[in-house]
C-alpha cells in the first residue's frame, strides 16, 4: 500500500504546479482518491462528499476526476457495463482482483509482474507502454454468503 499522505501531497502539488486552485471541495476529492483502497466510482465519491458539501454536483466531482487523471495522478478502470472505478493510491498500471458479485476491487501485492512485462517485451519485441490485468472471482465475504 502506498502511503496515503504522500499520495495526497503529490496530487495537490501536481495540481498547483499546473496552475489549478486548491479549493476545499477539490481537497476532499483528492483526499478520497489518495486513500482509494476500495477503487471508488464517481458516484461513490460524490455520495461520500455530499454530507460535507451538499451543493457539490456529480458533474463537479467528474470534472475533478478528469482533471486529476489528465495529470497522470489517477488510474481509471473502465468496464464494459460503463462503470468506471478509480485508483488514486496507485496511479500506475497494476493488476486487480475483482469480485463479480459485490464488485469489490482489490490490489494484490505482486512482484512477478515486472518479470512478466520483460518477458512479453522480449518475446514480442514490443515496447510495452501500458497493461491491464484483471482477475475475476468471488471474494471471501461473498463466498461465505453463498448467494
Ligand atoms: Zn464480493
Ligand atoms: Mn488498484
Amino acid at each position: 500500500m502506498v502511503n496515503d499522505n504522500i499520495r495526497f501531497d503529490s496530487i495537490i502539488q501536481k495540481l498547483r504546479d499546473n496552475g489549478h486552485k486548491i479549493t476545499p471541495q477539490r481537497m476532499i476529492i483528492v483526499e478520497i482518491l489518495a486513500k482509494s483502497k476500495g477503487h471508488p466510482s464517481v458516484e461513490d465519491i460524490h455520495a461520500r462528499i455530499k454530507k460535507d458539501f451538499p451543493t457539490m454536483s456529480l458533474a463537479t466531482v467528474y470534472r475533478n476526476i478528469v482533471l486529476i487523471k489528465s495529470l497522470g495522478e489517477l488510474l481509471e478502470l473502465g468496464f464494459p457495463d460503463g462503470s468506471n472505478r478509480y485508483d488514486g493510491n496507485r496511479p500506475y498500471p497494476h493488476p486487480h482482483v475483482i469480485c463479480i458479485k459485490c464488485k469489490k476491487i482489490v490490489d494484490p501485492d505482486l512482484d512477478s509482474l515486472d518479470e512478466l512485462q520483460k518477458e512479453i517485451a522480449l518475446e514480442t519485441k514490443f515496447k510495452i507502454l501500458n497493461h491491464r490485468l484483471d482477475f475475476f472471482g468471488i471474494c471471501s465475504n461473498c463466498v461465505a454468503e453463498k448467494v
